[in-house]
C-alpha cells in the first residue's frame, strides 16, 4: 500500500491547529511532562530538550536523569524539576516507574545511551505506561536492537528518527519514493506517527496520510537540533494537542524558529540553543 494523501504544511494550516491558552488556565491545565534523557558526556541533549519543552508551553516538567546529571540539570534549568535514576552515569533503572496518573506524557531518548540496562528500563516502562509518548535518538536505537518493543509502544506515540535512525529501525530503501512508502506503511502498521527528519521532514500518520513540513534550513544541521524538537513535541502532547496536531505543529514551529535564528545569526553561526531562543517569535507568528 502506498500513501494516498499528501499535504504540505503551511501557516494557514498551522493556524487552524494552534489553540490559544485559556485565560482561566493554571499550570495543571498544560500537563506535567517527563523527559527521560542524558548520560555522562551527553547531558547537553537533556538540557536542550528540557529548555525547548518549557519554551513550548508545558505546564510542569520533570527530568529523569542519571545521578551525574542532577546538578547539571538543576543549575541549567531552574524551571524544571529533577528526578534521579539509580544509575550514576546512564539511565539504568527507575526507583519507581513513571505512571500515567502523574505524567501526561513522556519524551524519551536524547543523550540516553544504549546500555542493556537502559533497554530493560524501556521494556519495563512500556509495560507500565500507556499514554502516547515521544521517542527519539537512543530510545530509537534501542528499539532497532530490540524490535519486538516496537509493537508495545502506546498507540499514537511519535517516533522522530533522522535518516540513519530510520534505516536502523526499518531497513534501507532503494530510493526516496520507496523510503516514503516504507515510512507510511510502518506508521499504519504500528499505529504510530513517524516523523522522518531532513530538508522536508516527512510525517507519516497511522491513517495513511503523509505531511511534508515546509520550514527549516541547513543551519539546523547541527548537534542538538533534534533534541530541541523532542522537547517541543513533548510539550505539545502535555498540552492536550492530539498526537497528529502536535507532530504537525511541532515540526513547523521547530523549523520556523530555526529559520528566524538563521535570519538573525546566519546558518553557520546558529546553534540548537538559538532555535530555542527563537521559539517565542515562532509562536507569535502563528497567533
Ligand atoms: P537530529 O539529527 O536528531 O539532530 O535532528 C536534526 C533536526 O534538524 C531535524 O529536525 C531536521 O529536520 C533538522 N534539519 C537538519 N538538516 C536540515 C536541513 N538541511 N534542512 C532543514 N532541516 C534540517
Ligand atoms: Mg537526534
Amino acid at each position: 500500500q502506498t500513501p494516498t494523501r499528501y499535504h504540505l504544511t503551511d501557516r494557514e494550516m498551522i493556524r487552524t491547529i494552534y489553540h490559544p491558552r485559556d485565560p482561566f488556565a493554571h499550570k495543571g491545565t498544560y500537563g506535567h511532562a517527563l523527559l527521560i534523557a542524558g548520560s555522562y558526556g551527553k547531558m547537553g541533549a537533556a538540557v536542550l530538550s528540557a529548555k525547548a519543552c518549557l519554551r513550548a508551553g508545558v505546564g510542569l516538567l520533570s527530568c529523569h536523569v542519571p545521578q551525574c546529571g542532577y546538578d547539571i540539570m538543576q543549575i541549567s534549568e531552574p524551571c524544571a524539576m529533577c528526578v534521579t535514576d539509580e544509575g550514576s552515569t546512564h539511565s539504568a533503572h527507575f526507583h519507581t516507574l513513571p505512571d500515567g496518573a502523574t505524567y501526561k506524557t513522556i519524551g524519551i531518548g536524547p543523550g540516553l545511551g544504549t546500555q542493556t540496562a537502559t533497554a530493560r528500563s524501556l521494556e519495563r516502562l512500556l509495560e507500565h505506561y500507556q499514554r502516547p509518548m515521544v521517542i527519539d535518538a537512543d530510545a530509537l536505537n534501542l528499539l532497532s536492537v530490540y524490535p519486538y518493543l516496537l509493537s508495545r509502544l502506546p498507540q499514537g506515540s511519535i517516533l522522530t528518527p533522522h535518516p540513519k535512525e530510520f534505516e536502523r529501525l526499518f531497513g534501507t530503501a532503494a530510493n526516496d519514493f520507496d523510503r516514503l512508502t516504507l515510512l507510511s506503511q510502518q506508521a499504519v502498521h504500528l499505529h504510530l506517527y513517524i516523523l522522518l527528519k531532513g530538508r522536508y521532514t516527512a510525517i507519516a500518520c497511522p491513517d495513511g496520510s503523509l505531511y511534508f513540513n515546509s520550514t527549516g534550513n541547513p543551519g539546523m544541521a547541527t548537534g542538538g537540533s533534534g533534541d530541541v524538537l523532542t522537547g517541543i513535541l513533548t510539550a505539545l502532547l502535555a498540552q492536550d494537542y492530539t498526537p497528529k496536531a502536535a507532530v504537525i505543529l511541532g515540526a513547523w514551529l521547530h523549523g520556523y524558529a530555526g529559520d528566524l535564528a538563521a535570519e538573525q545569526l546566519s546558518q553557520e553561526a546558529m546553534t540548537a540553543t538559538d532555535i530555542i531562543t527563537h521559539l517565542g517569535a515562532a509562536f507569535r507568528h502563528v497567533i
